[in-house]
């Protein structure tokens, strides 16, 4: 195992990573902007160095400057937790030729699933369904319209290279596909500079269904069973939970078997996602893997009772997973939500202030708090506004349920606007609670909502 890590991220990401090497007893090192020399994470770190200005891109996205941090360090790996660095194939690649361990997959995986037509190609070849759609390389606008038509509308026309629910238009009908095309390829170019696209049927009531994956250096690979994240704001999860409820034993076994399938198509290493449309006749398709930890894995380690992060740290150190597929199985259930500094009532618009009194639930088996702000630290416009991940867990889903209301009434916070009421209107809502779950649920009861 290693003795000292990196955690080349910030804010709750890095503190979680940084609780779980406590636990096995690495040394961590925490890296930081000017914005965040007080923060939590470089508190939590044995050592901390300093990057640059808050603007990620001089500071947190430097891949140059990480490296040299773990040579003054001494660091053998570096976690990248979510975003930033964490899907950037370059930068794992950098890594290994300073012979630094990448805390994920190997550089050839990211490049693989980075463009969502070639990591679709690469399904097919695999047996993995897949929505009926174009993802080639022809780009031109009569010929996409064409195959939009032979697909049969309503179609969705997607980035390739898009991300954070960036980049899709849904196109209803025939007349409207070629306004639709010039307005995702210029938001993709500006977002992303590539405005290559793809088209693909649009199911109108999906729920969107993940599984949970990992494989060691050994050629081991497991599912940890499946998250459901329909319920999304702008094709941005809202509310996470696991199991999917109704899921037949039947089915999780199919699409856990299938992700496995997956992830070894592309000689996958560590903790990976397999995102997939799940439609009302039990069918799924897949849409994309995520080749790091995502956001809302704390649902699934509540349910199987393991540290993804620990994992993750075991197969980066050469170990194999530490459990085979009949030794996990699912306890109880759990849900998510994310807490940010944004105004419902303006359409979200991020928020930014100190948070001057806070106030949470106790945490216990059935609270979990992944944060990394405390009272008296400041949300600036430079990061991600999220505050914090409230996670519960019980027996199942209707106690879960409970536990979620009663945690969110207990969390206040003073100084910025958040959006704690809504994610509590959505606890309460009649339509969650009985399942009335896909991707188009916080439009269709958004009344009720905000
Ligand atoms: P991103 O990489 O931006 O997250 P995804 O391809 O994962 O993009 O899609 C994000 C969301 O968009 C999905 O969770 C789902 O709600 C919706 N979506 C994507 N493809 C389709 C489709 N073919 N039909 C219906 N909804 C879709």
């Amino acid at each position: 195992m290693f003795t000292k890590i990196l955690i080349a991220n910030r804010g709750e990401i890095a503190c979680r990573v940084i609780k779980t090497a406590k636990k096995l007893g690495i040394k961590t090192v925490a890296v930081y902007s000017e914005a965040d020399k007080d923060a939590m994470h470089v508190a939590m770190a044995d050592e901390a160095v300093y990057l640059g200005p808050a603007p990620a891109r001089e500071s947190y996205l430097k891949g140059e400057l990480i490296i040299e941090a773990c040579k003054k360090t001494g660091a053998q790996a570096v976690h990248p937790g979510y975003g930033f660095l964490s899907e950037n194939a370059d930068f794992a690649k950098a890594l290994a030729e300073n012979d630094i361990e990448f805390i994920g997959p190997p550089e050839g995986a990211i490049i693989a699933m980075g463009s969502k037509s070639a990591a679709k190609e690469i399904m097919e070849e695999a047996n993995v369904p897949l929505v009926k759609g174009y993802h080639g390389e022809n780009q031109d606008g009569d010929f996409l319209k064409s195959q939009a038509d032979e697909i049969g509308y309503p179609v969705i026309i997607k980035a390739t290279a898009g991300g954070g629910g960036k980049g899709m238009r849904i196109v209803w009908k025939e007349d409207d596909f070629a306004s639709s095309l010039a307005s995702c390829k210029r938001e993709s170019a500006a977002s992303f500079s590539d405005d290559k696209v793809l088209v693909e049927k649009y199911i109108t009531k999906p729920r969107h269904v993940e599984i949970q994956v990992f494989a060691d250096k050994h050629g081991n690979a497991v599912h940890l069973f499946e998250r459901d994240c329909s319920v999304q704001r702008r094709h941005q999860k809202v509310i996470e939970e696991a199991p999917a409820p109704g899921l037949s034993e039947e089915t999780r076994s199919k699409m856990g078997q299938v992700a496995i399938r997956a992830a070894q198509a592309i000689g996958y290493v560590g903790a990976g996602t397999v995102e997939f449309l799940y439609d009302e006749d039990e069918s799924f398709y897949f849409m994309e893997m995520n080749t790091r930890l995502q956001v809302e894995h704390p649902v699934t380690e509540k349910i199987t009772g393991q540290d993804l992060v620990e994992w993750q740290l075991k197969v980066a150190a050469d170990q194999k997973l530490p459990m085979q597929q009949d030794e996990l199985s699912i306890n109880g259930h759990a849900f998510e939500v994310r807490i940010y500094a944004e105004d419902p009532n303006q359409d979200f618009l991020p928020a930014t202030g100190t948070l001057l009194h806070l106030n949470t639930p106790e945490e216990s088996e059935h609270v979990r708090i992944d944060t990394g702000v405390t009272q008296g630290d400041s949300v600036s416009v430079h990061y991600d506004p999220m505050i914090a991940k409230l996670i519960v867990w019980d027996q199942d889903r209707n106690a879960a349920l409970a536990r979620l209301r009663g945690a969110l009434a207990q969390y206040q916070i003073v100084g910025l606007t958040t959006n704690v009421p809504f994610l509590a209107a959505l606890a309460h809502s009649q339509g969650f609670e009985d399942l009335d779950l896909d991707t188009n649920f916080i439009e269709r009861y958004k009344d009720d909502l905000i």
